[in-house]
């Protein structure tokens, strides 16, 4: 007898769709469409590695619906990048960008490769190599990439310089989460995190919070985890927990978070410098497992790592009262109703986490206009766009007596739906 099959991520992905039709105005035949990419390219990249042998990655790039705009979102280097995974990221972006209203379908991309065990060189042949094989696939008003888990801006500035040599001119508006001197924007890089940020904020107008004594654990301490955790703390919130994947700390008092990240960033491992020995002391931080932070009392979690980290298996044992999803779909299906049936509010990824597409969108169109604007400017409108959209949902799940991520789901359908209904039947 066969094992049974666990159902994929993109099945995860998808069944969250049945649940928001019945609120959102979209036809059912619209519907069917959404639960299949519209088109999926699988690539061989060879690489000369510095040893001199060769190895061959596999890369991907999907693209979801292209409906409302170009298809958008970033691209993943990471040894659990698979087609499933790919689908279900691309699905999110779709989703994401019309939560945001900004024009855009969704896409994603990645190659199976532990970027940490490449040399930089290694890395920029792999990259260049990789644009060199979807060259045909993206372009500013068909699919634009950007950056995701373990790429950054250093490999954006590589591509962009690629997909021009190829086209033998310079078309900065293809890749978003460039470098600022090669047509980045201001305020890219901590965007996911500050969206996120806008979000808690207008949550603690609703429920009138004094951040002061609202404790915040954060999982996950890349980009977008620190970004929040600092912007938290910068606000007066306690962030007393906070993890990467080698394991987390915790402090009933709160961190300094700025310490904390200048220390990340010099080791690269919480766990190294902080539970070590004497270093250990000095903070008087306990070591806790990724596992145990999902669970403390807290009043915020903010998983920013992976996906599926809460499943039906410890989503009993939660007890922070808001979830802000930061990471793509780290929240199973099962979890959502448990979680629900618990009455913890999930502030859902794609709209939690649109802060990074949002300025994405601006940067393109800064490159499109080739008038860049400041920061100031950047964030006033990422913050305007953020609270809006999140009203918006927000007041959608009160009026349908839904959850926040079936309401999150219904806005985005409606608006896609809209667009699809505009092209006619012929279509
Ligand atoms: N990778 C980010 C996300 O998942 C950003 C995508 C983009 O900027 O296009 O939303």
């Amino acid at each position: 007898m066969n094992a049974p099959t666990q159902p994929s991520v993109f099945a995860g992905a998808i069944s969250r769709l049945d649940k928001a039709f019945q609120y959102a105005d979209i036809d059912a035949e619209a519907l069917e469409r959404l639960k299949h990419p519209k088109q999926i390219l699988q690539v061989s990249i060879p690489v000369r590695m510095d040893d001199g042998s060769l190895r061959v990655f596999t890369g991907y790039r999907v693209r979801h619906d292209d409906t409302r705009g170009p298809t958008k979102g970033g691209l993943r280097y990471s040894p659990q990048v698979d087609i499933e995974e790919v689908k279900a990221l691309a699905f999110w972006m779709t989703f994401k960008c019309a939560v945001m209203n900004i024009p855009y379908g969704g896409a994603k991309g990645g190659i199976c490769v532990n970027a940490k065990e490449l040399s930089r060189l290694e890395l920029e042949r792999l990259s260049r190599g990789f644009v060199e094989q979807i060259a045909e696939f993206i372009g500013p008003e068909t699919d634009i990439p950007a950056p995701d888990m373990y790429t950054n801006a250093m490999i954006m500035g590589w591509m962009m310089d690629e997909y021009s040599k190829i086209h033998r001119r310079r078309i900065p508006a293809v890749i978003t989460g460039k470098p600022i001197p090669l047509g980045g924007s201001q305020g890219r890089d901590d965007a996911t995190g500050r969206g996120a940020f806008y979000c808690i904020k207008e949550l603690a107008k609703k429920r009138d919070w004094d951040p002061t004594q609202i404790r915040v654990a954060v999982q996950g301490f890349g980009n977008a985890g620190q970004s929040v955790a600092r912007l938290l703390h910068a606000d007066g919130y306690q962030v007393v927990a906070v993890s990467d994947s080698q394991g987390g700390i915790y402090k009933a008092e709160g961190f300094d978070v700025p310490s904390l990240i200048q220390n990340k960033n010099q080791s690269r491992r919480l766990q190294a410098v902080y539970c070590s020995g004497s270093l250990c002391e000095t903070v008087r931080a306990k070591s806790i497992t990724n596992e145990e932070l999902l669970k403390l009392d807290v009043d915020i979690l903010v998983p920013a790592a992976l996906e599926n980290v809460i499943t039906a298996k410890n989503a009993d044992a939660i007890r922070a009262n808001v979830i802000v999803e930061v990471a793509n779909g780290p929240i199973t299906c099962e979890a959502d109703e448990i979680l629900h049936d618990k009455e913890i509010l999930v502030v859902p990824d794609i709209l939690a986490n649109a802060g990074g597409v949002t300025v994405s969108y601006f940067e393109w169109v800064q490159n499109m206009q080739g008038f860049y604007w400041p920061l100031e400017e950047i964030q006033r409108r990422l913050s305007e766009m953020m609270c809006r959209e999140f009203g918006h949902v927000y007041d959608w799940m009160i009026e349908k007596k839904i959850d926040m991520r079936t309401a999150a789901y219904a806005v985005a359908l409606s608006r896609i739906g809209e667009a699809i209904a505009s092209l006619g039947t012929a279509r």
